[in-house]
């Protein structure tokens, strides 16, 4: 640790070489001993401003601060502070005239909140009526299609799925008319193209003259949105800061290095690099198994995956749109679920964390570890199991007390702890910060290197994906009616079939070798497209 934190740095932070001086009067604190938030954001009229942060460092709670929703304390938690008090705080900045106006109710302010499973308990009723209820800016024709909501208008709010919420959430959001927009992580649930269609419609406001805020954990979403980013750092669950802004590419790229120049604060020891694959290369690797044409159909759905092989020490990722089967093909290979034909060519273990997590155990983390991690107690367990996932920190919460993203811990680790051939992970980023997605991403190729295994990830979050694949498949087809699959092949290839369907290209950004959506329409966009190298040019 790096010496002021008392308890286990979740960075691995080696030094937090001086204490800004923002960290004498927190903005707001819950409580004794409770969480602390250090500065706020920069408001930017016809911006969007992101926030990156580990989870548990403040992000929602500036976002509420900032919505009106919770009063800041100026760290009295035990007394009420007036208004007078608070925009006097911030003498000087542009956030005393932004109070002012904010506690006057002369500004209007809208919030996607983070939690949209909660949508159903507080709107009752058809999608349409809760749309048309707030069309105060008259985009609701290019809202419907661009987050494609027309199919489910007549729907029942409280029989849509999460990606559905999350769309119908984003929509009603943009619907409003707003000085002021903040959206809290609205890509969850979503897959590739819906996220990149969010992006658009979230910027059409700022391009429309709004300030925008948006928390987001996919970085090439991120990266897409946002003219600017703020990096929150400090101690997730103790404290928070704000760092100042920055330009997004060079905002993510110093997150990504692990050290804030300016405020001379270090966030990792390493810095998370990218390596640039090479192109259509045909590995002669060990096979592991093979599995012939898999069909599987529902009633109005069927799945074709075509044959392919696993190789030893391979990580294989999965991706498409919803709906297309991705999940129904991980239950076969699972043996979850039975195809209709199709098989594997010869037995093999395999460790499955599913799409859905369940947390019907009725006891602690650690109780929980105790009778399903084989190697519980060893050193191997702690140092590649209980480490990377921050396991400790959870170890005596009750199970059913875990928030979505240390649920998405406990499982991930839970899979990786048992002794199989392949590891198969369903939409293991969902509810992680970047952070956590990395460390995942690095724990899951360790454990299937030194135990000669392989992996097959199924994802949404381009630059994991990118970070992890040694090889991908792609899911295409009519999302909900048919869908299929493509045999294993190399990561450029699966991202080039994958990409032309969508009609979205990449680039490599120069320094980090990360990738980042390129500007629809602009010329590498257009040239891309022209020689078909929709993930990136030579
Ligand atoms: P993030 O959005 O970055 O994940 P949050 O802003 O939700 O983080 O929370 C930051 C910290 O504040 C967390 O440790 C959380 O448990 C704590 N916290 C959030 N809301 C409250 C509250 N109402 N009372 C006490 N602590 C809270
Ligand atoms: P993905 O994981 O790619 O989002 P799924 O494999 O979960 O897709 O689902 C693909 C399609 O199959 C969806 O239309 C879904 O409604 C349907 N489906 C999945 N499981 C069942 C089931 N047990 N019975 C009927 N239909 C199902
Ligand atoms: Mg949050
Ligand atoms: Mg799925």
């Amino acid at each position: 640790g790096c010496g002021i934190c008392t308890n286990r740095c979740p960075f691995n932070a080696v030094s937090i070489i001086n204490l800004p001086e923002a960290l004498d009067e927190p903005i707001h604190r819950y409580g004794q001993n409770m969480f602390e938030l250090f500065g706020l954001p920069n408001i930017k009229e016809g911006s969007v401003v992101g926030i990156l942060g580990p989870n548990g460092i403040g992000k929602s709670t500036i976002i509420r601060i900032l919505s009106g929703e919770l009063k800041p304390n100026l760290g009295n938690y035990d007394e009420e502070t007036s208004w007078e008090e608070i925009i006097d705080y911030f003498k000087g900045s542009q956030l005393q005239s932004y109070f002012k106006k904010l506690s006057n109710g002369d500004i209007k302010v809208v919030h996607k909140p983070q939690m949209v499973d909660l949508l159903p308990k507080v709107v009752k009723g058809k999608v349409r009526t809760l749309l048309e209820g707030v069309d105060e800016r008259g985009a609701m024709d290019e809202t419907l299609d661009t987050l494609e909501i027309r199919s489910i208008m007549d729907r029942d709010i409280s029989k849509l799925s999460g990606g559905e919420l999350q769309r119908v959430a984003i929509a009603a959001a943009v619907l409003r008319e707003a000085d002021f927009y903040y959206f809290d992580e609205p890509t969850s649930w979503l897959d590739v193209k819906q996220r990149l269609n969010a992006v658009k419609i979230i910027r059409s406001l700022a391009d429309a003259g709004k300030s925008v805020m948006v928390i987001e954990h996919d970085l090439a979403v991120l990266d897409a949105i946002s003219d600017y980013v703020h990096l929150l750092y400090g101690q997730p669950g103790g404290y928070g800061v704000v760092s100042q802004m920055r330009g997004v590419r060079v905002g993510i790229n110093a997150y990504l290095h692990g050290f804030l120049r300016e405020e001379n604060i270090r966030i990792r020891k390493q810095p998370i690099v990218f390596d640039v694959k090479p192109p259509a290369q045909e590995i002669e690797a060990e096979v592991l198994a093979e599995y012939s044409t898999i069909k599987k159909s529902y009633e109005g759905f069927s799945l074709e995956a075509e044959a392919g092989q696993v190789q030893h020490d391979e990580i294989i990722t999965a991706f498409g749109p919803n709906g297309i089967g991705k999940t129904t093909f991980a239950k076969i290979l699972a043996k979850v679920t039975k195809p209709d034909s199709g098989k594997i060519s010869k037995k093999i273990k395999i460790a499955y964390k599913p799409q859905y997590l369940a947390s019907d155990f009725d006891g602690t983390v650690q109780e929980l570890l105790i009778t399903s991690a084989p190697n519980y107690g060893t050193n191997i367990f702690k140092t590649e199991i209980v480490k990377p996932f921050s396991l400790d920190d959870i170890m005596d919460k009750d199970v059913g007390d875990l928030s979505g993203g240390e649920l998405q811990r406990l499982s991930i680790a839970i899979t990786l702890s048992m002794d199989a051939e392949v590891y198969l992970f369903d939409e293991p980023t969902a509810f992680l910060d970047v952070e956590q997605r990395l460390r995942a991403a690095k724990a899951i190729r360790r454990a299937v290197e030194s135990r000669n295994a392989a992996s097959i990830i199924v994802d949404h979050d381009i630059v994991f994906i990118d970070y992890i694949s040694d090889r991908a498949m792609v899911f295409y087809g009519e999302p909900g009616v048919e869908g299929h699959a493509s045999k294993p092949m190399d990561l450029r290839s699966a991202m080039n079939s994958f990409l032309s369907d969508v009609g979205i290209t990449f680039r490599r950004d120069k320094e980090t070798k990360r990738p980042r959506v390129n500007k629809f329409g602009s010329y590498l966009d257009r040239e891309q497209k022209e020689k078909g190298e929709y993930y990136y040019l030579e």
